[in-house]
């Protein structure tokens, strides 16, 4: 099965791909954490995009494409992938489109995840993860059970990220609304998009998705 989770930041896209990959066995592909993990690295594409993530705004297409392009030939996704953060434009869409078709692959669905934008505001400013093991937190929706220590790993550095603030936000949900939002209506005709309520706590949006993708 090969899916795609679409969402505002935010709407829990990240957390619900980790819960689907630990249930149905699929690769989680998220194109935030490949190029948070090329910034790290120090690699060009990194140093590329690490101004332009700290503003809020899109990385170049052409460059998204490419990543995403070389990471989908791997084997490991012949089980099966949900895409979180990509396609985030229409060419990113038409650009999926055309490689999964060159390698005899399909999309099973598109799954929209809908969240007001002050819920939105008050998920990312939030949000931490674990800097060992990348398990995600929030300090009200979900705390760390031990203060101090990772519940899957231990591990006790954890990551804020740069671009989770109320003024970059602003910057986000306007590149959503402009450039990712119009992605809706190029699924919707070709029959493939689901839309979730993700106000919903954690759980129910799970049990949502699972009973769309049984
Ligand atoms: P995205 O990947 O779409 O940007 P995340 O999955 O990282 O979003 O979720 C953003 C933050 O909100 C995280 O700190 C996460 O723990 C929290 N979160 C995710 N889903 C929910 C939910 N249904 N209710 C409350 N908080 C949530
Ligand atoms: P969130 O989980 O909050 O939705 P991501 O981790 O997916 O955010 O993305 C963080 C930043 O990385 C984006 O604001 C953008 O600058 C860049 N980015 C990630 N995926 C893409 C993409 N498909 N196209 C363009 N830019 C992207
Ligand atoms: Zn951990």
């Amino acid at each position: 099965m090969n899916i795609i989770l679409l969402g505002p930041p935010g709407a829990g896209k990240g957390t619900q791909a980790r819960l689907l990959e630990e249930r149905f066995g699929m690769i989680q592909l998220s194109t935030g954490d490949m190029l948070r993990a090329a910034v790290k690295r120090g690699e060009p594409i990194g140093q590329e995009a690490k101004a332009i993530m700290e503003s809020g705004k899109l990385v170049p297409d052409e460059l998204m494409i490419r990543m995403i392009a070389a990471r989908i030939a791997e084997p490991d996704c012949a089980k099966g992938f949900i895409l979180d953060g990509f396609p985030r434009t229409v060419p990113q869409a038409e650009a999926l489109d055309a490689m999964l078709a060159a390698s005899g692959k399909k999309l099973d669905a598109v799954i929209e995840l809908e969240v007001d934008d002050a819920a939105l505001i008050e998920r990312v400013v939030g949000r931490f993860t674990c800097a060992k093991c990348g398990a995600g937190y929030h300090e009200k929706f979900k705390p760390l059970k031990q203060a101090g220590a990772c519940d899957a790993c231990g591990g006790k550095e954890f990551v804020f990220r740069p671009d989770d603030n109320p003024e970059t936000m602003k910057a986000r949900l306007k590149a959503f609304a402009d450039q990712t939002a119009p992605i809706l209506p190029f699924y919707r005709q070709k029959g493939l998009l689901k839309t979730v309520d993700g106000m919903a706590s954690m759980d129910h949006v799970q049990a949502a998705l699972v009973s769309i993708l049984q």
